[in-house]
């Protein structure tokens, strides 16, 4: 059987490239998204009652990276990078069906000039990931205490302790009206250490940036020290 599935609404995020984005939701509790609802979706209708729920469950589309295709193995980042183990055991983003399933934060709804969004937290999803449903979190039913993790038993604990270079503080100050939350999220995101796995453990003189909002933020690593060196305009 094929399927047909519509996108309901769009994700705006400060995730602007895949590089650096949470490997699950939770993971950065600072980053603030919306799902902006797409007609014939956009009418409050179907949003009556969900304020009830603290939590939403995501079903969406690994948009970006969907036209790689999949392979029956993969290699998780959870075992460094070396070990295959099947995709159904994964969370990879290249699956037969590329679809990705997040539980995120819901903050609230939002409704002006004809556009119904929903406020979202902690999310792991790229700007503009297309989602094709939405559920509301029960905790009764979800919430699995006892469940066996398997080769990513728990949350990893942020390998890095994150500073700032006092140009990369001032550039802070100026951006604290537009981006209070700011230092909170590079500190969370950059604290995950990124980097592919093989570059993990060895000395890395590299200077990395990631884009997040339209901001570039340039880092480098020493194991276990993160400095963020600048934020400049991207
Ligand atoms: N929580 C979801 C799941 O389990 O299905 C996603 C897990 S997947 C390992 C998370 C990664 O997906 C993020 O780190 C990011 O690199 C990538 N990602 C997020 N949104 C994406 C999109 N729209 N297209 C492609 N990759 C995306």
């Amino acid at each position: 059987m094929k399927f047909e599935i519509d996108t309901l609404g769009i994700i705006h995020s400060p995730y602007k490239e895949k590089f650096a984005i949470p490997r699950q939701p939770g993971l950065v509790k600072s980053v603030r998204a919306r799902l902006e609802l797409l007609p014939p979706y956009d009418q409050p209708d179907v949003l009556r009652g969900i304020e009830q729920f603290s939590h939403l469950w995501l079903s969406f589309v690994f948009h970006q990276t969907m036209e790689q295709g999949w392979h029956p193995t993969v290699r998780p980042p959870r075992l460094g990078g070396n070990e295959r183990v099947g995709v159904f055991a994964t969370r990879s983003t290249f699956r037969p069906n590329p679809l990705g399933l997040s539980v995120v934060e819901l903050h609230g709804v939002g409704r002006e000039r004809g556009k119904l969004w929903l406020e979202l937290g902690a999310v792991d999803l790229l700007d503009g990931t297309p989602i094709v449903d939405i559920k509301p979190y029960i905790p009764y039913a979800d919430s699995l205490p006892d469940a066996r993790g398997g080769f990513a038993p728990e949350a990893p604990t942020p390998p890095l302790a994150v500073s700032f270079s006092a140009e990369a503080e001032q550039q802070l100050a100026r951006l604290a009206s537009r981006h209070p939350e700011l230092r909170q999220l590079v500190s969370e995101v950059l604290a995950q250490d990124p980097r592919p796995a093989y570059k993990k453990g060895k000395p890395d003189e590299k200077l990395y940036g990631v884009r997040l909002f339209d901001l570039n933020v340039r880092f480098q690593i020493q194991e276990p020290h993160c400095l963020v060196s600048a934020i400049d305009p991207a």
